[in-house]
This record gives structure tokens, C-alpha cells and sequence, in this order.
């Protein structure tokens, strides 16, 4: 039979597209036609994966372990993770807990593959991080959102979920520094969530990235939590897809059946690189905090002098979210404008739920010559339209 007489399923058509690489490829395109384009909308590191994680690849090439590892990751791996549970957090967790996947996405895949049934609600906060709602749609089940305030921070409020909780809700989702808001969660906040009797995922993945204060894992609060993590950010390795979720010792099995059939294993030149970031690349982890602090304040006081004063100081990540609703509510809009007339690329606030509309995300994963130089273009659009 022809496939252009079968309907595409409704679960998948009903998976949002990511506007942001929509923007991304209109930015190459003009790139292509010789424009100065400068990215502030993607969230990927600009700095280079540090050497001794590239030398432990290329020596595993050399060696020719290239076969396939175990299902759950390499054993010297998933050893070298709960260490750093122990030490950075001083929590016990068996390396059998420990999940590799290829990417920390995967990895959210299959802890929620095994946590959701038909119509169970998932409670995040709105704005959030956009593969998460689609994430749970395609599981069947149904995102419970809970929107953040700019002028409180874009606190999740543990008393504000407690309040909107049904019998359907099963899942609290929390993502510590959060993407796109760079909010840090208090530790009183996480055990208040941790108490409020549902299962809790935490994405840790923008941990090692905080700039004011402490990061702190679920697991130090609730021992039955899962956590979803990777290599991407921290170790500046967006393309080796490497991520892992720690799982209560109950589903290890399920989540192994899981992988087994999906994912195989992660790549393995991958395992042994991120072996070598938890073994070898510390400094390498605080020269880039320090440098994304810096260009964290700059582009912050930045924004105060071009009147774009942002109330939520971001505490980690690399992203600032930018209120312009003095300038317009329809944040995808006014991202093609502002790419089209100033060669800024940014993140529409919208692709991170309603509760972004207005807004627009600016990723700090750039040098600071880059960031000066789109404030004075953002500056004079500003001027600009303001005249019009
Ligand atoms: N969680 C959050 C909050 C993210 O921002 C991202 C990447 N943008 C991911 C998970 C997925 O990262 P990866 O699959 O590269 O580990």
C-alpha cells in the first residue's frame, strides 16, 4: 500500500516543533548569503570539548573497543558517577543505579516510559524546557502546568503545586538551574517538593553551571527520586551524546529491558570520554564557569543600560530571559524581526509554553565581544521601532 494513503499518527503530529531550530536555519541561511549573524539563541556551549576528554577517544579509537558495552553503560563509568553522588553531594547511591544513555534525552525517555500511565498528569513549571511536555504527550500522559512569575523569581512554589495537585497527578518535575530561566532551586524548596508524596524527576543537567550560591541534588532529600543528568553543558560535549539518569533500585530491570530494545548501549568512544571528564577535566569545568559567569554579569548590566532590566537574575545555565512586552507579546514574531533587521538570533519565549510569551531567551554560550555587539544592534532596533 502507498504511504501517502496512511494518516501519520496523532501522537506523532501532535509533537510541537522547536522554533528556535527554525530560527537556527534561517539564521545559516543568511549566514550562507554572507550576513554577520551573532547566535545568542542556541543552547549548546561555544567552548571546545576539553583535551583529556579527546585524548581518552582517540587513544579507545587507537585501541579498537569500539564493540558495543554493556546495556546500562561501562561498569569504570557507572562507578565514577556515584562517586561523584558521594562526593560533590555526599549521598550513597549504588553504581547499578546509575543508567547511561546516549544524551540525557534518552535518558528522560525511558524513565518516563517506565513511570507514566494512560492520563497520569506530569507537574512542571511553565515556562520550562520544551521537549518535556511533548515528551509526556507521547506517553499519554498530560503535562500539569504551573506557572513561574518573573517578579518572584520564577520560583516553582512547592505550596503552589500542592494546590493544584489531582488524583490523576503522579510525577513533579523540576529542572535545577532551569532552562530557559537559569533559576536556582533553595534546598528547603527541593525537600518541601520532595515531601509532597509524588515521584520526583529532577533534570540536574545544568549542574556544575551555577554562579550564586549552591546546586543541589534531589537524591540528598528523597531517596526514591530520579535524576536525569549528561555531559552535554558541564563538559562541553552537546555532540558526543552522552547523559545518564539515576534510578531507585526497584525499576533497574524495567529500565534495562528499556534500553536494551531502544538504545543498545550509548556510544562507547562517548563512555570512555566522559570517564576521562569525571577523572581529568575539574579545571577545565571552572575556567568555563568562570568565564559564563562573566558573561552572565556583562550581558545582565548590559541589558540594564539598553533599558532591558531583567528582575530574575539568572543563578545558572547560560540563559537570560528577557521581558519585551513593552514591545510586543508575540515573541516568535518579533525574534524573525529582530534577525532580519539586526542579524541577532534569538530563542522566542513561546517555545517554552504560554507562560514565555513576551519574553525572549538569550544564551550566554558566547564570547563577550559577540554579546557587546549584539546589545549595540538590539540597542538601536529598540530605538528604532520605539520611533515608529
Ligand atoms: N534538559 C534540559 C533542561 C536541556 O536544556 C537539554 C538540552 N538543551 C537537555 C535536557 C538535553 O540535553 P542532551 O540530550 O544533550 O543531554
Amino acid at each position: 500500500m502507498s504511504t501517502n494513503k496512511l494518516k501519520i499518527p496523532k501522537r506523532a503530529t501532535e509533537i510541537t516543533p522547536f522554533y528556535v531550530m527554525d530560527i537556527l536555519e534561517k539564521a545559516k541561511e543568511m549566514e550562507a548569503a554572507g550576513k554577520d549573524v551573532i547566535h545568542l539563541e542556541v543552547g549548546e556551549p561555544d567552548f571546545q570539548t576539553p583535551d583529556c576528554i579527546k585524548e581518552r577517544a582517540i587513544k579507545t579509537i587507537t585501541e579498537g573497543k569500539l564493540g558495543y558495552t554493556p546495556s546500562l553503560g561501562l561498569i569504570e563509568l557507572r562507578k565514577a558517577i556515584a562517586g561523584r553522588y558521594k562526593e560533590k553531594y555526599g549521598v550513597n547511591i549504588l553504581p547499578e543505579q546509575v543508567v547511561v544513555t546516549s544524551g540525557s534525552s534518552p535518558a528522560l525517555q525511558m524513565v518516563f516510559s517506565c513511570l507514566l500511565e494512560e492520563g497520569d498528569e506530569v507537574i512542571m513549571t511553565d515556562p520550562h524546557y520544551a521537549c518535556y511536555s511533548n515528551f509526556v504527550k507521547f506517553l499519554g500522559g498530560k503535562p500539569l502546568l504551573i506557572k513561574t512569575e518573573e517578579d518572584e523569581n520564577f520560583r516553582l512554589s512547592p505550596d503552589e503545586i500542592k494546590k493544584n495537585m489531582t488524583g490523576k497527578s503522579k510525577v513533579i518535575l523540576i529542572n535545577s538551574p532551569a532552562n530557559p530561566t537559569g533559576v536556582v532551586m533553595s534546598a528547603a524548596d527541593m525537600e518541601a517538593v520532595s515531601a509532597l508524596g509524588l515521584t520526583v524527576i529532577s533534570d540536574e543537567i545544568y549542574h556544575g553551571l551555577v554562579y550564586d550560591g549552591n546546586e543541589h541534588s534531589i537524591l540528598e532529600f528523597d531517596k526514591d527520586a530520579f535524576v536525569i543528568d549528561g555531559f552535554s553543558k558541564r563538559y562541553a560535549m552537546t555532540g558526543w551524546r552522552l547523559g545518564y539518569a539515576v534510578v531507585p533500585q526497584r525499576y533497574i530491570r524495567t529500565i534495562q529491558c528499556l534500553v536494551q530494545n531502544f538504545l543498545i548501549s550509548a556510544p562507547t568512544i562517548s563512555q570512555w570520554g566522559g570517564l576521562a571528564a569525571l577523572e581529568e577535566a575539574d579545571d577545565d569545568l571552572e575556567m568555563m564557569r568562570n568565564e559564563y559567569k562573566k558573561r552572565r554579569d556583562f550581558l545582565l548590566n548590559g541589558l540594564d543600560k539598553i533599558g532591558l532590566e531583567v528582575s530574575s537574575k539568572p543563578a545558572g545555565a547560560f540563559y537570560v530571559l528577557v521581558n519585551m512586552k513593552q514591545y510586543s507579546n508575540d515573541s516568535l514574531q518579533f525574534a524573525y524581526d529582530l534577525l532580519e533587521n539586526t542579524n541577532v538570533a534569538v530563542t522566542p519565549g513561546i517555545d517554552f509554553g504560554e507562560g514565555g510569551e513576551g519574553f525572549i531567551r538569550l544564551s550566554y554560550a558566547t564570547s563577550i565581544e559577540n554579546i557587546e555587539a549584539a546589545l549595540s544592534r538590539i540597542e538601536d532596533y529598540l530605538k528604532k521601532i520605539s520611533s515608529h
